[in-house]
């Protein structure tokens, strides 16, 4: 357990429910600015090891790199490999979309990091806060908010009160649905199966998208001459890739992963998840607000879910040290309006462009399949248009919270 407290009532400052990838950085970047923050996880830490791998990995974004840097995780973390080319192929066709590094500066456009080591590093700096408590495992039994304040009565009997509660409960979020927050969204009817590779040859820190007929089959760079396969496939076809053996499984992957890297073998267990995209209807109600999955979820061709969390994390730690900085209530809703106008736009442009991306490509439509690679080799000659997209992939466009940016607040 990272940090534990054992009053029976206790008052702090921000309550956090979901000790998850987006809860934890709020947490230390609010404790780091001063704030007395606790969370809630209902999972035993324990469970966060670096033997268990539960085959998610994530593309850290530079400007994600940034936050986890300034409020001190990024040098906790025990393994990372940086993406330095993307490319983006459409199936068969030759034509391609190229991103390099190096058209933008030295830095890489992000690093894949483990989800289990980013958690670890994020435990870690938690333990080095005295004014963050982790109380783990832990749920509520209800939380009441009013004008006054917030009221949580713990599983075990506990009481603590605080001036804002934040849902950082992941997708099926039970404080957005309390709160009567609806979402939109649907499934994709796909399913995207990960896995982990082990290669012959070195990627050379490329990351390769190809939008293949089902949907993006994507080869991710990871340390040691493995790289992440995030593949996407209608869900019916992924149960029945699921249930193949060993050889079976083998022969599907390596007929879409080609021989590029020379020999391969498939190292660790292989997961599905089912695929869909999801907006809160409001990121904010009354001494709350949602961030990370609890706000939104997205197809993860672009590899942007925990970056776009991450951006909400980066924007709601600005506005509520800020208003806490000024004397005044970080949980009133003047302050919490401005949480939700800087990020709700924001986040519905990505999800709506992972979306179109998603259904641009999984069409076989000729006429359609045509213009799409006429459109990334045209985007590939154009400067200005490339420089968009490649700020995208580094998370460097629009208005950028400070912490984004490497400040601290
Ligand atoms: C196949 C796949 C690949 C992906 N790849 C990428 C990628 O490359 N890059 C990227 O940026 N994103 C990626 N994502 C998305 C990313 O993984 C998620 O957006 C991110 O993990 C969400 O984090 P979260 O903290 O908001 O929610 P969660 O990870 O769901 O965490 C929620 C936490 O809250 C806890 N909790 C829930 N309810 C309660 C309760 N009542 N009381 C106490 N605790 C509670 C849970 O135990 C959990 O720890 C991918 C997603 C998928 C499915």
């Amino acid at each position: 357990m990272a940090k534990s407290k054992d009053e029976a009532k206790f008052t702090t400052d921000i309550l956090i429910v979901g000790g998850g990838l987006n809860g934890l950085p709020l947490a230390i970047a609010l404790a780091d600015a001063g704030l007395d923050v606790t969370v809630l996880e209902r999972e035993a830490p324990e469970t966060v090891t670096a033997e268990i791998f539960d085959g998610r990995v994530s593309a850290i974004a530079h400007a994600s790199r940034n936050l986890l840097k300034t409020i001190g995780v990024w040098e906790h973390v025990a393994e990372k490999e940086p993406m330095l080319d993307i490319r983006i192929t459409d199936g068969p066709s030759k034509l391609f979309l190229h991103y390099d590094h190096r058209q933008l500066g030295d830095e890489p456009f992000g690093h894949m990091v483990e989800n289990r080591f980013l958690r670890i590093a994020l435990l870690k700096r938690a333990q080095e806060l005295k004014n963050l408590k982790i109380l783990a495992p832990a749920t509520y039994e209800s939380i009441e908010r009013n004008q006054a304040g917030v009221h949580a009565k713990l599983d075990d009997g506990r009481e603590i009160r605080a001036r804002l509660v934040v849902a950082a409960d992941g997708r099926l979020s039970r404080l957005r649905k309390e709160a009567g927050i609806g979402t939109v969204g649907w499934s994709y009817d796909q399913a995207g199966i990960v896995c982990t590779v082990k290669h012959e040859l070195p990627h050379q820190g490329v990351a390769q998208e190809r939008f293949l007929k089902p949907g993006p089959f994507a080869i991710l760079p990871m340390t040691d001459n493995r790289s992440s396969l995030v593949w996407t496939e209608k869900t019916d076809t992924a149960a029945h890739i699921m249930r193949l053996d060993e050889a079976g499984f083998h022969a599907a992957m390596s007929k879409r992963f080609g021989t590029y890297l020379g020999k391969l073998k498939v190292v660790g267990p292989r997961w599905s998840y089912p695929l869909a995209l999801h907006q809160a209807d409001e990121y904010i109600a009354e001494r709350l607000a949602l961030v990370g999955d609890a706000a939104h979820g997205m197809h993860p061709i672009a590899g942007q879910g925990l970056n776009l969390g991450l951006r909400d994390v980066a924007a709601l730690a600005e506005v509520i040290i800020d208003t806490a900085r000024l004397g005044l209530d970080p949980g009133s809703n003047s302050s919490l309006e401005k949480y939700q106008q800087w990020r709700r736009f924001d986040s519905i442009v990505l999800l709506a462009i992972t979306d179109g991306l998603n259904r641009l490509f999984t069409t076989d439509f000729e006429p359609v399949r045509l213009a799409r690679d006429l459109g990334l080799a045209a985007v590939n000659k154009m400067p200005s248009v490339k420089g968009f997209f490649m700020e995208h992939a580094r998370g460097t466009v629009g208005e950028m919270p400070r912490l984004l940016s490497g400040k601290s607040l």
